[in-house]
């Protein structure tokens, strides 16, 4: 069994930035990748919200950051899934499908996953006019006509939002009233270039 000092479970940009003061702090710091490092934001066509770069491609930005955490000395072990812990003891256990691994402390960085819709061409063209992050997004479909799913307040906050950038805002919510803080739904309501399809479902996304 191998020892380490410190275990962090992924290396998406929480991962790796825990790694990069890890090691500046003298720690001896392992990361495990169930793929390949980078996490989520390798997937983003462009990012213009990570100051210092004015706009960089999600992958690039997160090659440099895997360069840079390994630079200054982290293990980053990839396609290296984290299978079971037990963090009882003084001792914590890591196994992984490959190797068990001990340490003094673990770090859990395994991000999260978007609530998907599920329906047809939603994975192809994730990142590629499909967003789940419309604060993050928005700003790369200024002047653009844009569909928001959904009605609880991310829904409409997301949808306020964009009516500021967006030429038109549709969205499309399966009940007849929207599930969020009355304020935003008439904020949203009250903006003229909004549309709202009620009762409607999206079944597919196509070019
Ligand atoms: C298309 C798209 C565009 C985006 N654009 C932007 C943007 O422009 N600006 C912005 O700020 N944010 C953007 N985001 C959001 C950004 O990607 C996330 O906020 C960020 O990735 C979260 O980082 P994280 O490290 O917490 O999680 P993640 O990036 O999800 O990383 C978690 C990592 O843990 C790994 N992992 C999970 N379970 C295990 C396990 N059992 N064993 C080993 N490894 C495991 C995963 O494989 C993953 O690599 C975008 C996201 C997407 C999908």
């Amino acid at each position: 069994m191998e020892d380490w000092e410190l275990i962090i479970i992924g290396a998406g940009a929480a991962g790796l930035t825990a790694g990069i003061y890890a090691v500046r702090s003298g720690l001896k710091a392992l990361i495990l990748e169930e793929k390949i490092a980078g996490g989520t934001a390798a997937d983003a066509p462009i990012i213009e919200n990570y100051p210092g770069f004015e706009r960089i491609s999600g992958l690039e930005l997160m090659q440099k950051i895997v360069a840079q955490c390994r630079r200054l000395g982290a293990e980053i072990r990839e396609f290296e899934k984290v299978t079971s812990l037990n963090l009882k003891g003084e001792d914590k256990i890591v196994e992984t499908v490959r190797a068990s691994y001990r340490a003094k402390a673990v770090i859990i960085a395994s991000g999260t996953s978007y609530a998907e819709l599920g329906v047809p061409g939603e994975k192809e063209f994730r990142g590629r006019g499909v967003s789940y992050c419309g604060i993050c997004d928005g700003p790369l479909f200024k002047g653009k006509r844009v569909l928001v799913v959904g009605g609880g307040n991310s829904a409409v906050a997301t949808a306020l939002y964009l009516t500021d950038l967006a030429s038109e805002v549709k969205v499309v919510h399966r009940r007849d009233a929207f599930r969020a803080e009355e304020a935003r739904v008439r904020a949203l309501l009250e903006k003229p270039n909004v549309e709202v399809f009620w009762n409607s479902e999206l079944k597919e996304i196509k070019l």
